[in-house]
C-alpha cells in the first residue's frame, strides 16, 4: 500500500448496504470529529457525475471516473468521511480506515420498506446484506487491517460506533 504521508487528518470510508446507517453514522462522526462528510450519492446528483438513470435499479448510473477526479484533491488533503454503498472503485491509497456497517436482516427489511423500497430493489439489497457483499468488496479492495465491520442494528450501536471511531480519529497519526 502506498501511504500518503501528506495528510494530517485521516480519511475514512463508511460503506455498507443501503439502510445500514452510513449517512446517520457519518453525519454524527463528522460532528464529533470535525471531519468533512462527503455523501457520494448527493455529490453525484449535485454535480451530475453520472451516466443517466437506471430504470431497473432505480438509481443513477454513477460515473466512477468522474467521482474520483472530483475528489482527488480533497482526499489528498485528508480529513474526510466518504459515505457510499460501494468501495471497489476508489483508490486504495485514499483511506486510512474502511468501516463496513452491518444490519440484521429483519431490521434492514423494515428500514428499507419504510424508505419505500419494494420488488427487486428491496430483494437485491437484502441479498446484498445476507451475502456480506460490501464486507467482501472491502476486504478485496483494501488491506485487511484497515477494514472494520461494525454492527448497526440499534441506536446504542450507533452511539458505540461513534465513540469507537471518534477515539480512533483522535489517536490517528500520519505515518512518516
Ligand atoms: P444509509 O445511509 O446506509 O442508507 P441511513 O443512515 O440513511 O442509512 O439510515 C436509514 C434509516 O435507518 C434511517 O431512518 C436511520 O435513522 C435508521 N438507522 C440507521 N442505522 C440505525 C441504527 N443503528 N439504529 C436505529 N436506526 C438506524
Ligand atoms: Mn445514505
Amino acid at each position: 500500500m502506498v501511504q500518503d504521508s501528506k495528510r494530517s487528518r485521516p480519511n475514512i470510508l463508511v460503506t455498507g448496504t443501503p439502510g445500514t446507517g452510513k449517512t446517520t453514522t457519518s453525519t454524527a462522526l463528522a460532528e464529533s470529529t470535525q471531519l468533512r462528510h462527503i455523501n457520494i450519492g448527493e455529490l453525484v446528483r449535485e454535480k451530475n457525475l453520472h451516466d443517466g438513470w437506471d430504470d431497473e435499479l432505480e438509481c443513477h448510473v454513477i460515473n466512477e471516473d468522474l467521482v474520483c477526479d472530483e475528489l482527488e484533491d480533497i482526499m489528498e488533503q485528508g480529513g474526510n468521511i466518504v459515505d457510499y454503498h460501494g468501495c471497489d472503485f476508489f483508490p486504495e491509497r485514499w483511506f486510512d480506515r474502511v468501516v463496513v456497517l452491518q444490519t440484521e436482516n429483519s431490521v434492514l427489511y423494515d428500514r428499507l420498506t419504510k424508505r419505500g423500497y419494494t420488488g427487486a430493489k428491496l430483494t437485491n439489497n437484502i441479498e446484498c446484506e445476507i451475502f456480506q457483499v460490501l464486507l467482501e468488496e472491502a476486504k478485496e479492495s483494501y488491506p485487511e487491517d484497515i477494514v472494520l465491520a461494525l454492527k448497526s442494528d440499534t441506536i446504542e450501536d450507533i452511539t458505540r460506533n461513534i465513540a469507537t471511531l471518534t477515539d480512533w480519529v483522535r489517536n490517528w497519526q500520519p505515518r512518516s
